[in-house]
């Protein structure tokens, strides 16, 4: 398990994440995505659209709006209870949300705490130039209203029949009160939401659909079985509107935390819309001849959350002859960078052949060239930003027309001919054992004493 102070810096020293504004002196819980931790995230994003939405003939995507009509708020509940006890140590002044103190005293300092206080987490801002009351709106605190608004939009453009569910991903905001823990709470994030609609009494068995499918979604990117596991809601700590409610943990550094929820929303939503907007939310059941409203359930998960689950389930420290090696093991749908393209030295002959190679292959996947520093360093730099391959090129391409291709989590390498390189990767990012050679290729013993 990784330690929460070397992936924090590892992310920064290799460009995963630094703390936003930091050049002033930071802001708190809010981060920026450096050159690695965009692709990181973007992949996270694709992987997740491609399993709900594309790879689905029940489900459509959607991307609203952040500023939304400030009713949408009153009627999901948000404007009167979205809100955190807040607590202040009387002596230290540190703030704590309520749920988080036990005794009464300063988890801190042990002092005495002021009473709680209900405190909304919704960040307030005015649309328009006078900053009045009545043009207040405020950031989303969450993608899945957007959908619920939408949901008749949706109905009538898309001609769907139940059960179907709408896909978002999208920034949500929320004014934390306590924060930390890297990107693991944030009060700028991603959320990605489907909100699943099926006949009442449907309900339970596709929300156990989708625990399993939610689940199952971490496990075959990567993540280990025993840092995941699902919690179930007891019916005393359910939200009023909700009949089941079941929790993705993971065992992250500080301990088992919620990943994603998964939340059995029965019809609330859809009737606190009808009943605020006027409009009718309902579904003609062609089958039944029934108009009814639909029962929804919610898998929400953090695009922040779930970067920080990969990269921590991913860290790893060996010892290779006598050093440390410090290697990301990121899935290969999910590493930032699938392949680096290293030429042995800076030699003139060898940076043309290899830049050659570079072109052929950055047209397949996300690829990066290096020919700074030795090659072993160059190795140790891609195993640490969780690169599945790297291809060396060599003096002896330059007569043999073949390249080297090493494995980030074996290191084990391969000898293959230019001409089959990228279909080589591309079946080895599929899954396929380094083992198995191209026409041509052959094993090969490394460069890595080399450096
Ligand atoms: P918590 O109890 O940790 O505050 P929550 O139960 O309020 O979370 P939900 O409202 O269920 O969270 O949000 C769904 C998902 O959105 C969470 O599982 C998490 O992945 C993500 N999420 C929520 N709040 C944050 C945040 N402040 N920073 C990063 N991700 C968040």
């Amino acid at each position: 398990m990784a330690d929460m102070d070397k992936l924090v810096s590892l992310c920064k020293r290799r460009g995963y994440i630094f703390q936003s504004s930091e050049i002033y002196g930071g802001m708190s819980a809010c981060w920026d995505y450096g050159p690695l931790g965009v692709e990181l995230k973007r992949n996270i994003k694709e992987a997740w659209w491609n399993a709900n939405v594309r790879d689905r003939d029940d489900m459509v995507g959607l991307d609203c709006s952040i500023l939304m009509h400030r009713a949408v708020w009153a009627a999901s509940g948000h404007e009167e209870g979205f809100s955190d006890p807040l607590q202040d140590c009387k002596a230290c002044h540190q703030r704590w949300r309520g749920d988080d103190v036990t005794g009464g005293k300063c988890p801190a300092c042990g002092g005495e705490l002021t009473e709680p206080r209900m405190f909304n987490l919704m960040f307030k801002t005015f649309a328009g130039p006078v900053e009045e009351e009545a043009a207040t709106v405020y950031l989303r605190p969450e993608t899945a209203q957007g959908i619920f608004v939408n949901f008749a939009n949706v109905l009538d453009t898309t001609r769907k029949r139940l059960p179907f569910g709408i896909a978002q991903i999208g920034k949500a905001f929320r004014n934390e009160i306590t924060t930390g823990n890297f990107i693991f709470r944030c009060r700028e994030f991603e959320q990605m939401e489907i909100e699943y609609f099926v006949k009442p009494g449907s309900d339970d068995e596709w929300f156990k659909f989708w625990v399993e499918q939610r689940y199952n979604w971490y496990i075959n990117l990567g993540i280990k079985k025993e840092n995941l596991k699902l919690r179930e809601h007891s019916k005393e700590d359910l939200a009023h509107y909700a009949r089941a409610c079941t929790d993705v943990e993971y065992l992250f550094p500080m301990g088992w935390s919620e990943l994603e929820g998964i939340a059995n929303r029965t019809d609330f939503d859809l009737k606190q819309h009808a009943e605020h907007s006027g409009r009718e939310l309902t579904y003609f059941d062609p089958e039944t001849n029934e108009r009814y409203v639909p029962y929804v359930i919610e898998p929400s998960a953090g695009v922040d959350r779930a970067a920080l689950a990969f990269l921590a389930d991913a860290y790893d420290e060996e010892t290779v002859k006598g050093e440390t090696r410090v290697v990301l093991r990121l899935h290969r749908d999910i590493a930032p960078v699938k392949v680096a393209i290293l030429p042995l030295s800076k030699n003139e002959k060898l940076v043309p052949k290899a830049r050659e190679v570079h072109t052929a292959v950055r047209k397949c996947f996300p690829s990066m060239y290096d020919d700074t520093q030795s090659i072993g360093r160059r190795y140790r730099r891609q195993d640490e930003i969780g690169t599945p391959y790297t291809v060396t090129v060599d003096f002896d391409t330059l007569e043999d027309n073949a390249v080297t291709i090493r494995e980030r989590d074996s290191m084990k390498q391969i000898r293959v001919p230019v001409a089959e390189l990228a279909g080589t990767l591309q079946r080895k990012l599929d899954g396929e054992a380094m083992e198995v050679l191209p026409p041509g290729g052959r094993y090969w013993s490394g460069f890595e004493e080399e450096s």
